[in-house]
């Protein structure tokens, strides 16, 4: 039953490769599909196709069938929602903003490039010292601070005593005598395991195997105790403006690394493999210039530079699909443009078929920097 007026015309590419959830913008094996909808909708993916469902209730993971994610249709307007198990990305180079292409980048944001992802803890424009750092973190962990009728003991320094700048701290699975450690004799353990690195507009930090050398329990960034969020790892903040990007840490190991961008009006800053790269980031998957920041306004403006696997936002929220921009999302290998189209205009399947996506979802053509 139609109840809107409005039709969504999705187009969903799916690169014929399974390669860690990565679709390869340059590729030409991908599976192309087109469906409309003019209601609710839930898609999947089985193998290279994608198809609508009614639900996700009943899919047949032995045939390759994952959930990619759901169209929904509220008081006549359609939204993208992210699925529980598939995060949604949103398509850089396809996004458009007051700047023209590209996004403006917020503190929380959670990027990807080719398979590499990084979490943008901090970013100021202005000197403003009354702003505080980022203390909310996702990694953040409750720690136990011994009670009164508790004996904690540093497990470092083995002196007993503490107080509110310098509280023992409980931050991996060790218990008994081991379980406390003061948090300043932690981060003088993290300092001495860091190595730093600079360029002329980014200074990264990196620490290797960060766990706990009894429990191998890996440490948090940061940490929450009695309700005061503290960073562990203690670096230096530069000069406004900058941008912080924290590493997230893949499943293989404990290895941190924080990168700290200076950015001005003059300057831009190039994330990427090569060697003149800003933010240097050794994986196969990020191409020599990946990406690019540039200041606008005192905004942060995240630019893809015709990355071969895509630069990418991690959406949180449901995503609106307004008639006069369409919305470019991947999850995992595939890439899925939703519009709205009036359904008193035909829908000319045939003819849409033959439109190349690479098109669609890179109007920015060629550029050079
Ligand atoms: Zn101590
Ligand atoms: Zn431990």
């Amino acid at each position: 039953m139609r109840k809107s007026n409005n039709i969504v015309c999705i187009k969903a590419v799916t690169w014929s490769r399974d390669s860690h959830g990565l679709y390869d913008y340059e590729s030409r094996s991908v599976h192309k599909r087109l469906i409309q909808a003019v209601n609710s909708i839930n898609i999947v993916r089985s193998g290279t196709d994608v198809q609508p469902v009614s639900d996700f209730t009943n899919l047949n993971h032995m045939s390759d069938q994952s959930a990619l994610c759901s169209l929904e249709h509220e008081k006549n307007e359609f939204y993208i929602i992210p699925n529980d198990t598939e995060p949604l990305w949103q398509v850089v180079r396809s996004m458009k903003c007051q700047y023209g292409s590209g996004y403006i980048l917020k503190e929380g944001d959670i990027i990807k490039l080719g398979r590499v992802s990084f979490k943008i803890t901090s970013l100021q424009a202005q000197d403003d010292r009354n702003l505080s750092d980022n203390t909310q973190d996702s990694e953040d962990i409750d720690c136990d601070v011994p009670n009164e009728r508790e004996n904690g003991v540093c497990k470092v320094c083995l002196f007993e005593d503490s107080d509110p700048g310098n509280p023992l701290i409980s931050p991996c699975n060790c218990s008994g005598t081991m379980k406390y450690i003061h948090l300043l004799c932690l981060q003088k353990w993290l300092t001495l395991r860091m190595v730093s690195r600079s360029t002329e507009n980014c200074i990264t930090y990196s620490w290797k195997s960060i766990e706990c050398e009894i429990c191998k329990c890996p440490y948090p960034f940061s940490f929450c105790a009695k309700g005061h969020g503290t960073d562990l790892f203690k670096i230096e903040r530069p000069e406004v403006p900058y941008l912080v990007l924290e590493a997230i840490a893949g499943d293989r190991n404990n290895n941190r690394a924080i990168h700290i961008i200076s950015v001005t009006s003059k300057n831009s800053v190039k994330l990427g493999r090569g060697h003149d790269s800003d933010v240097r980031i050794s994986d196969i998957s990020v191409s020599r210039c990946h990406a690019i920041v540039k200041l606008r306004d005192g905004n942060f403006l995240l630019e893809d530079h015709n990355s071969k696997f895509g630069t990418l936002i991690k959406s949180k929220d449901r995503i609106h699909i307004s008639s006069n921009n369409s919305v470019v999302v991947q999850t995992g290998r595939t890439v899925i443009s939703m519009s709205l189209k009036s359904s008193t205009s035909p829908f000319d399947l045939g003819g849409d078929l033959d439109i190349s996506l690479d098109e669609e979802i890179s109007p920015l053509g060629k550029r050079s920097l």
